[in-house]
């Protein structure tokens, strides 16, 4: 049985950066940067008003001013303000010349037509001058970023239109059982649907990169052998769910022996997901998961998507909160690190889930993330600080 952080560390040794391509950006969402990404302009790209108000000298605020010019958003200013004027100005107006603060228009009471005094005792410049965020030619994001939605104000406001990303990973997933069916046909006697597939594809879809579902392979040597070759030919990673583990019809393992797949691991200190197997052949990587579907979950989580994140150029570090536990758990053995779907709280803390074994997908169901058990260890007392590893 390999330790997961061995696990973590063959897979992950084995990964290779895929190539990189110029996407649309509206295309770039949940894709890597391949490359830093610079402004070609500064920012702010000129001294902008922060408000709605009247742009005027700091020194005349004690004065009556007149109003000059309106300057709304989009338009240089023409005047100059001097002494005793004012600019009417909009928020994301260029500040005319001449003007170093905006008071606030709630701070101001007309005196006569295009007269205006300021009200309060002092006011904040409220200017956000010229390339106070960002400097022409400054890195705004760097390579190995993983784009969101806010990377994506950015990559639009430094005119990156088209930025520069890894390729999508393609990966293909078969279930194999002779028990299984698909969600749109009723089980008969001893059959259940095939759920896993489906989650997996959904796993996969929710870090970019592109499923391909082969389909339902029966536990024959020949329908496993020709879904394995069909999901390599087109792939850069598959994943097999069931047929791992040491039942008479589990011989994954011996097919892709046959197939030249180099085999890293076939069992992991883990639970859920001791059978494991993980395998490469050429620039294609196989993981062999547990039928289970809360067993598959977690190995995809654990070792799959970091295999996945560190092709498509991303250093994936999982997110992980520290809180205090809910309720006291416990378990009697504690020979393999466990994993153990939680709740989090209104009031903050991790609930572990009633969960009966890597069947039962209804606890993942309420799961906020998982907290790891690490082996040896039978208990965790009710308060302690935990960390929460999201999902
Ligand atoms: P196996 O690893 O093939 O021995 O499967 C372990 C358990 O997971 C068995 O109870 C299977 O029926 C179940 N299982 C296998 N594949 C799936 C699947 N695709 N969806 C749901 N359950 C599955
Ligand atoms: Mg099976």
């Amino acid at each position: 049985m390999k330790l997961l952080e061995d696990a973590l560390k063959i897979v992950l040794d084995s990964a290779y950066e895929v190539d990189n391509e110029k996407v649309e950006l509206n295309d770039s969402m949940n894709r890597v940067l391949a490359e830093d990404v610079f402004s070609d302009m500064d920012m702010p790209p000129f001294d902008k008003s922060a408000m709605d108000g009247y742009a005027c000298r700091m020194e005349d605020l004690r004065n009556e001013l007149e109003i000059i010019e309106t300057i709304p958003a989009g338009k240089v200013p023409v005047k100059e303000v001097l002494k005793n004027q004012c600019s009417k100005i909009m928020t994301g107006s260029m500040v005319p010349k001449g003007a170093d603060c905006v008071i606030m228009v709630e701070h101001t009471k007309e005196t006569a037509e295009n007269k205006i005094i300021f009200t309060e005792e002092k006011t904040n410049q409220n200017i956000a001058f010229k390339a106070e965020d960002i400097k022409t030619g400054d890195v705004v994001l760097k390579k190995g970023t993983l784009i969101k939605a806010q990377h994506i104000a950015v990559l639009a406001s430094v005119g990156c239109a088209k930025p520069n990303v890894y390729r999508k990973i393609k990966v293909g997933v078969i279930s194999t059982g002779s028990e299984l069916v698909e969600p749109d046909q009723k089980p008969g006697l001893s059959q259940i649907r095939n759920s896993n597939a489906y989650q997996l594809l959904a796993q996969i879809e929710k870090i970019g990169c592109i499923p391909n579902y082969v389909g339902i392979a029966i536990d024959t040597h020949e329908a496993s052998h020709k879904a394995i070759t069909t999901a390599l030919n087109t792939n850069d990673v598959i994943l097999l769910s069931g047929g791992v583990s040491m039942g008479e019809f589990d011989f994954i393992p011996q097919i892709l022996k046959d197939l030249n797949v180099e085999i890293f691991f076939q069992t992991l200190a883990v639970q859920p997901g001791k059978p494991t197997v993980f395998g490469r052949i050429g620039k294609k990587f196989v993981f062999g998961l547990p039928g289970n579907p809360v067993s598959s979950f977690n190995i995809f989580e654990l070792l799959t998507k970091p295999l996945i994140y560190k092709m498509m150029g991303y250093n994936y570090k999982p997110l992980a909160i520290k809180l205090p536990l809910a309720k006291t758990y416990e378990r009697k053995k504690a020979r393999r690190q466990s994993f153990i779907p939680v709740k989090i709280t209104d009031d903050g803390k991790a609930l572990p889930l009633e969960y009966h074994g890597s069947a039962h997908i209804r606890a993942m169901v309420y799961a906020d993330g998982l907290i790891s058990v690490p082996i040896g260890v039978t208990k965790i007392n009710e308060g302690e600080l935990i960390d929460v590893r999201q999902i």
